[in-house]
């Protein structure tokens, strides 16, 4: 097969989006580390995006940092084009840009919605058919879609709508892995439970963190919250030029978190 022709880390190019800070840079750390080239993705942090590169070629490895808002189909193309012209074609695609917006049915706001639907879900979509015809005339390809587990059922408040959208990336990701699987492309999720990164932190006094933290660390059945190299242990698992026989499957990286809505 196509796939296991190519078996080593050091020939895959990447791309990694919102990869400047959080769980996309471990990610595109963790890829880089393995081998890969990297693009590293970003819609307004340039100087983060250019250290994380920067850091990567210090390392010996290859890195460009490219701006793009994934919600645009055309800037995404450009930044395809670019990753390609300058460090080779595109075997690795990890979609993990994205944000949260907290609502409930009161609150809820459909341009601001709509806006979070078009980053989380168009997004990823723009970028998997930016890069679906080259792995598909190469013969191989490893998507890795950055979901949630709330897609899965987790209860936090205000988390509804964001849910939906990481919901309906978990059904595209399967359609997807139909769609290409015959051309040596498979397309997996991670959803990662709480994570420690710039946007869970966000807004919260230090005590605020430190309660939110024990609250959330509770939760879990290992008594800890996630850090962002969990998620890319996670995620370059599934890049791995070896996991050519998995397809199609949500892999919860949460610290086994016992919330999940029940029913019936
Ligand atoms: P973060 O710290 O807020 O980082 C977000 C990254 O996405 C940044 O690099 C940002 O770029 C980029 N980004 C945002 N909007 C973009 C756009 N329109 N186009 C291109 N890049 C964009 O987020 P995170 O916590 O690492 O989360 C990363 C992913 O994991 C998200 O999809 C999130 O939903 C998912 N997730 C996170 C958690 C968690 O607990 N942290 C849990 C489950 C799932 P700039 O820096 O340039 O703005």
């Amino acid at each position: 097969m196509a796939g296991e022709r190519k078996a080593g880390w050091s020939d895959q190019v990447a791309i990694v989006t919102g990869a400047s800070r959080g769980i996309g840079r471990a990610i595109a750390r963790e890829l880089a580390a393995r081998g890969a080239a990297v693009c590293v993705n970003y819609a307004t942090q340039k100087a983060a995006a250019e250290r994380l590169a920067a850091e990567i070629r210090e390392a010996g490895g290859r890195a460009i940092a490219v701006a793009a808002d994934v919600a645009d189909a055309e800037a995404v193309a450009r930044l395809t084009a670019q990753a390609t012209a300058e460090l080779g074609p595109v075997g690795i695609l990890v979609t993990n840009a994205g944000f949260a917006l907290l609502a409930t049915l009161e609150s809820y706001d459909p341009q601001a919605m709509a806006r979070m639907r078009a980053v989380n879900v168009d997004g990823a979509i723009h970028a998997i058919r930016a890069v679906a015809p080259g792995m598909r005339e190469r013969g191989f390809g490893r998507i890795v879609i950055i979901a949630s587990n709330a897609a899965i059922g987790t209860a936090l408040p205000g988390t509804t709508f964001y849910a939906a959208t990481k919901a309906e990336l978990l059904i595209l990701m399967r359609r997807f892995a139909m769609e290409l699987g015959r051309s040596g492309i498979t397309v997996n999720a991670v959803a990662p439970g709480w994570i420690v990164t710039e946007r869970t932190r966000a807004g919260l006094s230090e005590d605020a963190f430190a309660a939110r933290i024990k609250e959330m660390s509770e939760r879990t059945m290992v008594g800890r919250t996630g850090l962002p190299q969990d998620i890319a242990n996670a995620a370059a698992f599934l890049a791995a030029p070896q996991s050519s026989f998995l397809t199609a499957q949500v892999l919860t990286v949460d610290g086994g978190r016992m919330d999940y809505i029940g029913h019936g």
